[in-house]
């Protein structure tokens, strides 16, 4: 056995006898860079073991020219042509080199060092499948898919066909999450990128690049499985819980989410997957009432990035509005960037269990009181009923929806005086779990409303404060007549004070002209002093007439005022009437030098009248003037036929005049404005308000103008009809009247 030298032989080659190497060339050394004793008296199953070609072929069954992959001492590859010659009784086998560059390139190229942990690369020839080349990793990766192959190069792998059939595919590929059973029963998963490199006639090679993505498919595989359950168990909540990405795509939408949006989704969409937040908004916007603007909508604040607890939002559809209670919050990736949103509507209704409540809400919407909710934790009002939101609508300009209202502070709309001091008060009474009532009003267009609202707190089980409930009753009617009252009662003192002086100073007259008369008597003759006594006697009967005007005056009132009072009505010309009344009190007005005059545009008027409570009516006026009059002024009565129905009388003077701002209320019962002038004219403030009464209960009115320092002109009006009455002109004694009507008068 020897070696032959390069003299002799050039190409590499080995001799065998009986399978058994007996000679080789230097050459074949240099080639497969091992020993002369790895090689020389080895069998040709031992050399084609060495070689790690034994998967390719069987050394000792060539017979023609064979091309195959050696593996050198260093398990570098390298193509060999392997031909055979016969030579006596000895066998030569040739090993002639081929140049490939792209086995060169492609060595040269991949399966280098390897840092990524959990990945691997491997050079396989192609078709065979024989692997060539494989970095450091790829070791540990075959451990988990190929358990069997200890020495892996020059042998084919024994993957899971999975695996192997991709190798078939004869093209370059990337397979995600391919699954790996090996014989030992452990399954991984890998992502595999197969990469065919081509090069001349029929070398290829594959290079394979392995990625172990095992746990993140486990990770994936339990999320799935979570995100299966969750979506059972949300299929059964009530709640409509929708979840999306963060461009707005709806990723899960529960049974109860489909439910409510399946009837506005148009026809045309298949599913939801194809449904985002413009889609549904613009179905939703055509069949509301109601519509929120479009960035106002929870999903698209939520991925902005708000997260909403307890927020109320109107989802109206058709006449009656829905609230609901939207939760929602933005889902965030592992860098913290928005990533999606989790939105949860209920329905507002469900919320609340007793039967009781359910009752009033169904109710409260139609209720004659404002009634609304809000959270004591921001004020934000979750529930109004229409009365209310009429009402903050009259108050508020900018409301023009309930969304306006829904969800805004309560107190941002309610236009206390002291909003601190009723935040104060309310939080005092809900600490004492009670109700807090407060007055509140408010006036637009001359229009006063007056409302009584009551703040009461709703405990939850665990004694939390659960909202506010706001219920307001309009009290306008009440407050109105409290405040008639009220005038009333100050009208009424006003009437004492008048009454006890109109009753004082009449008494006080009487009683010192009886201590007068006393001394009369006792002391001188009555001849002498029966003047005196006379003019004693004279000033009694004056205030006697005082004092009956005064109490007639009273018991008028009341009477007017209890409907009592009646109309004896008879046909009078009423000119005469004046003509007579004017000449009756000329005594008055030429003490006092006023003078009076009557003008009329008919000489005769029938018309039907009650003479006694027409001649207050004048008397009354004419008394005022003088009273209000000083000496030398003018008073003009004047009769005119307004219309062939209505007829005025007028009286005018000179006197004082009347403030504008007293005008409306000389004909309030017991007001009198002048009381400065008391003086020089008394009287009870009753006067006026019986003639108006009396003038109205004839189907006429009576009213003023008046000019301060001036003067005024009462006009009475008096409808023009008369009575089937036999007899005319009923004689009144009008001296009675006037010696009441004028008592008040110091002449
Ligand atoms: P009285 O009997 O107290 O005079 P009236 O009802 O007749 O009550 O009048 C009410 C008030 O109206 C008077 O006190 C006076 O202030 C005012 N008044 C009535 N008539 C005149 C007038 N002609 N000129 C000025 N003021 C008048």
């Amino acid at each position: 056995m020897k070696l032959i030298g390069y003299e002799l032989v050039e190409k590499p080659c080995i001799y065998t006898s009986n399978h058994i190497i007996n000679k080789l060339s230097t050459s074949f050394l240099h080639l497969i860079g091992y020993e002369e004793t790895d090689v020389l008296g080895k069998t040709l199953i031992e050399v084609n073991c060495l070689l790690k070609s034994e998967q390719q072929l069987s050394l000792q069954d060539v017979t023609d020219t064979r091309f195959v992959y050696i593996f050198t001492s260093a398990n570098v590859p390298v193509e060999v042509k392997i031909s055979t010659e016969i030579l006596d009784n000895e066998k030569i086998y040739y090993f002639e080199r081929q140049e490939n560059h792209t086995l060169d390139f492609t060595l040269h190229n991949f399966a280098n060092v390897n840092t990524r942990k959990n990945e691997s690369q491997a050079i396989f020839s192609y078709p065979e499948c024989i692997l060539l080349k494989h970095d450091e990793n790829y070791l540990h990766t075959l451990s988990l898919i190929d358990p069997i192959t200890e020495h892996p190069l020059g042998k084919k792998p024994t993957f899971s066909n999975n695996i192997l059939d991709l190798f078939k595919q004869e093209t370059s590929l990337h397979e995600f999450g391919v699954e790996s059973l090996n014989s030992d029963g452990l399954t991984t998963y890998w992502d595999i990128n197969l990469n065919m490199i081509r090069g001349n006639k029929d070398n290829q090679f594959i290079v394979c690049s392995f990625y172990d993505v095992t746990e993140k498919v486990h990770d994936i595989k339990a999320i799935t499985k979570q995100r299966n359950e969750m979506r059972l168990v949300l299929d059964d909540v009530e709640n409509v819980v929708n979840i999306l990405d963060k461009d707005g795509n709806y990723t899960y939408i529960n049974k109860a989410g489909m439910e409510f949006i399946r009837p506005f989704i148009p026809k045309y969409i298949p599913d939801f997957k194809s449904v985002n937040i413009n889609l549904l908004y613009k179905a939703l916007a055509t069949n509301e009432n109601h519509k929120a603007a479009f960035d106002d909508i929870p999903a698209v604040r939520v991925l902005k990035g708000e997260t909403f607890k307890g927020h109320t939002i109107a989802g109206a559809s058709g006449v009656q509005a829905t609230y609901y209670v939207c939760d929602a919050t933005p889902i965030y990736d592992e860098q913290g960037n928005i990533d999606g949103a989790a939105v949860v509507y209920k329905n507002l209704e469900s919320t609340y269990e007793s039967e009781e409540y359910k009752t009033l809400q169904e109710n409260v919407s139609y209720v004659s009181f404002y009634y609304v909710t809000y959270l004591p934790s921001d004020f934000t009002i979750n529930y109004i009923n229409d009365y209310a939101f009429k009402f903050f609508k009259r108050e508020c300009s900018t409301i023009h929806t309930e969304l306006d209202v829904i969800g805004k502070n309560f107190f941002t709309l309610y236009n206390a005086e002291d909003t601190e001091l009723l935040i104060k008060n309310i939080n005092e009474s809900i600490a004492n779990h009670s109700s807090y009532t407060h007055k509140h009003n408010f006036s637009k267009d001359g229009r006063t409303t007056y409302t009584k609202i009551i703040f009461q707190p709703v405990f939850d089980k665990s004694n939390r404060v659960e909202k506010i409930i706001v219920l307001g009753i309009d009290i306008t009617d009440e407050e109105k007549a409290t405040i008639q009252m009220e005038k009333l009662l100050t009208a009424q003192d006003e009437l004492f004070i008048n009454t006890s002086h109109e009753l004082n100073t009449p008494l006080s007259v009487i009683f010192s002209g009886a201590q007068l008369l006393n001394l009369y008597l006792e002391k001188e003759s009555l001849e002498d002093v029966k003047d005196k006594i006379l003019n004693i006697n004279a000033t009694t009967i004056v205030n006697c007439h005082r004092l009956m005007k005064l109490i007639n005056n009273i018991l008028d009132i009341s009477k007017i005022e209890s409907g009592l009072y009646e109309l004896n009505l008879c046909n009078y010309n009423i000119v005469a009437i004046i003509d007579d009344i004017v000449a009756s009190v000329s005594e008055f007005t030429k003490l006092k030098d006023i003078q009076i005059i009557f003008d009329t545009e008919v000489e005769e008027l029938i018309i039907a009248l009650d003479g006694y409570k027409f001649d207050r009516i004048m008397l009354n006026l004419i008394s005022n003037a003088i009273k209000f009059s000083v000496t030398g002024k003018i008073i003009l009565i004047k009769l005119v036929i307004i219309d062939d129905q209505t007829l005025s009388i007028s009286v005018k003077d000179e006197g004082i005049g009347i403030d504008q701002q007293n005008i409306d209320a000389i004909f309030s019962k017991y007001i009198q404005v002048n009381r400065e002038l008391n003086r020089i004219s008394e009287g009870t403030g009753l006067g006026l308000p019986l003639a108006r009464s009396m003038a109205e209960l004839h189907g006429g009115s009576l009213h003023v103008e008046s000019t301060l320092n001036k003067g005024s002109t009462f006009t009475v009006e008096l409808p023009m009809k008369i009575v089937d009455t036999v007899s005319t002109n009923q004689d009144i004694d009008r001296t009675e009247i006037i010696k009441q009507e004028f008592s008040d008068i110091y002449l």
